[in-house]
Order: C-alpha cells, then structure tokens, then sequence
C-alpha cells in the first residue's frame, strides 16, 4: 500500500497525515468491485504540504531509480552538475542524457 509507506515516511519527519478513500477502497471490493478509488494521504497541516511534496518526490525518484543511476550527472547543454534523481538539468531543463535517448519521446520513459 503506496498510502501507508507515505504516510510512514512523513510521520518519520513529523508531518501528520491520515489516509482516506480507504474505506471507500475496501466497500468496492466487498462488492466484488476491482478497486477504483486509490487511497490518497491528507495532510492534517497545509503548511506541511510544500515539504511532504519534496519528500515524496524523493522516494518516488528513489523507487524509480535503479542503482546505477545513482551518481550525479552532467549536463551536456550547460555543464551544469545534476543529482542523480533529477531527470531534468535544474539550470537549463535540458533531457537528463543516456536515458531516453536523444530525441526520443520522454513519454516512453512512462511505465
Ligand atoms: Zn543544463
């Protein structure tokens, strides 16, 4: 359950949150339904939300990543140096290179 590891993950840091939809989640399948409706993490505190995106950015590009995508990267238009998380240069926006290919759709990096 991808809600509870985020929800998990923020509470590491402090931020309150609570799951809903769950319930709603579990009724569909009494019914023999295939689930429709993804659990989803509320946060308790707006004020929270700029740094829960961050932090769920980072798992989610964490959980993408494979290792050896795990060092920093150059970028080819700028020079500019990228984490390895980044699939975009910072500086410039330019395609992270040897991903996709060049002039390949970012689209079919969509699994
Ligand atoms: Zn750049």
């Amino acid at each position: 359950m991808e809600a509870h590891l985020v929800r998990a993950l923020l509470a590491d840091e402090g931020i309150e949150s609570v799951i809903v939809n769950e319930m709603l989640q579990m009724a569909q399948g009494d019914f023999g339904l295939a689930p429709t409706v993804a659990p989803q993490v509320a946060l308790l505190d707006l004020r929270d939300a700029e740094r829960a995106r961050c932090l769920v950015a980072e798992m989610v590009a964490r959980a993408r990543a494979e290792p050896s995508e795990q060092v920093a990267w150059v970028c080819a238009s700028c020079g500019e140096e990228n984490e390895a998380s980044f699939e975009l240069c910072w500086q410039c926006q330019a395609p992270r290179p040897g991903l996709a290919g060049e002039g390949a759709d970012i689209s079919a990096e969509v699994r």
